[in-house]
């Protein structure tokens, strides 16, 4: 039987801070992605969480609800190395650790428990190892497919070992509400309850078929899940499940076009690199606006064909934004993403065309000078003109 095993460091950028300074041990810590005023909250230690305070809240909200916190900027540098040194511990214990942000990790432990006795007693033994090499705390949670091993770690936070059984699906996840199911997000939980379906439980004893019908392929996806589920057992899918995203938030609001479409073509400038870096292309494209009372948008666009350069993303882009953004209403925040990535789709079918390979070595040359000068080396004139509009967060 499969075996994953999915290890979630403890507020991880603020444990780190802790550990790093012991006077913070104890006390609530915040770290924020800066200190200025429309700065949001990256991470909070469980001191600061028992005020109310946690990631993504505006700082000045979490300055109101804890003033006696210790606030800190993101030192994101810093995390990443520790978090180099997470992947190697966990190497030690299986060959196949998908690390799927800075500080999580599943772990295909299939087969490999028995050196250990069991995947309980893996476990243990992974956490004794964190602790031992980076002195951090983690959750691990353990399961036979990935949304069982990360429903595990959530339901065991902070430093918990929890190995959820198929069987024990009815006992532990069924009395859950429904948005405390991974991938199941605020507005999605409010659709939900609308539906008249507030726990897993509730969930789980509809009928498929008519959830399906409620809510398309997406509610055959939920029902599996709230049955324990998951047809991904150990590494996801590359290239079709990823996405890649950017976003900038302004110092002060943006109404005007040209900034906005600067800043636009900005930001699609830098996700083209990150595609070409990857040899990737994209079928879909995203973006996201937040106006100045927080009201967030998203709007997306799949594709006929897989777009790789800046202009072609930009052009779909600045199309989306245009419908989302109406009469010069003032935004906080723009970020343009892509999906629905295709492996190697740009080297080799791209070089057809005259133009296309100019553009290509452009490119290339622009992500050369980048890599060797930094992100600030190279930038399209109309980008430079709005820069003084941006904090510089991403
Ligand atoms: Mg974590």
């Amino acid at each position: 039987m499969p075996l994953i095993l999915h290890v979630d460091m403890d507020a991880f950028f603020a444990a780190v801070e802790q550990r790093d300074n012991p006077s913070l041990k104890g006390r609530p810590v915040v770290v924020c992605g800066g200190l200025g005023p429309r700065s949001v909250v990256s991470a909070a230690s469980y001191e600061a969480r028992r005020f109310g305070v946690h990631a993504a809240m505006p700082v000045t909200e979490a300055r109101r609800r804890c003033p006696e916190a210790v606030f800190l900027v993101a030192r994101h540098r810093h995390y990443a190395q520790v978090s180099r040194r997470l992947r190697s511990v966990l190497e030690e214990f299986a060959p196949d650790v998908e690390q799927t942000s800075i500080d999580e990790a599943y772990l295909n432990a299939t087969g490999c428990d028995h050196l250990w006795g069991g995947p309980v007693g893996m476990a243990k033994a992974l956490k004794q190892r964190v602790r031992a090499e980076l002195d951090l705390t983690c959750s691990v949670g353990i399961g036979q497919n990935r949304f069982l091993a990360k429903m595990a770690s959530s339901l065991c936070k902070p430093d918990g070992l929890l190995h959820l059984e198929s069987h024990r699906v009815p006992e532990l996840l069924w009395p859950l509400a429904v948005r405390r199911l991974c991938g199941v997000g605020q507005k999605t939980a409010e659709r939900l309850e609308r539906l008249g379906l507030r726990t897993v439980g509730d969930v789980a004893r509809a009928d498929p078929g008519w959830l399906e019908a409620a809510l398309g392929t997406w509610g055959r996806w939920l029902w599996e899940r709230a049955h324990g589920r998951d047809p991904v057992t150990g590494r996801r899918e590359k290239p079709t499940e990823r996405s890649l995203s950017h976003e900038v938030t302004f110092t002060c609001d943006v109404s005007d076009p040209e900034a906005i479409r600067a800043t636009l073509l900005g930001l699609c400038d830098r996700l083209a690199r990150r595609l070409r870096k990857a040899k990737a292309a994209a079928r879909a494209v995203f973006v996201k606006l937040r106006f100045a009372d927080f009201h967030t948008i998203t709007r997306s666009r799949t594709l006929g064909h897989a777009v790789v350069m800046t202009e072609d993303i930009f052009l779909v882009a600045w199309d989306l934004v245009r419908q989302g953004w109406a009469a010069r209403r003032p935004l906080r925040l723009i970020g343009v993403g892509v999906s629905g990535l295709l492996e190697s789709g740009w080297q080799i079918s791209w070089l057809d065309d005259e133009r296309q390979r100019a553009k290509e070595r452009l490119a290339l040359a622009t992500d050369l000078l980048r890599d060797r000068f930094g992100e600030d080396a190279v930038e399209r004139a109309a980008v430079l003109l709005v820069r003084g509009h941006q904090d510089g967060r991403r």
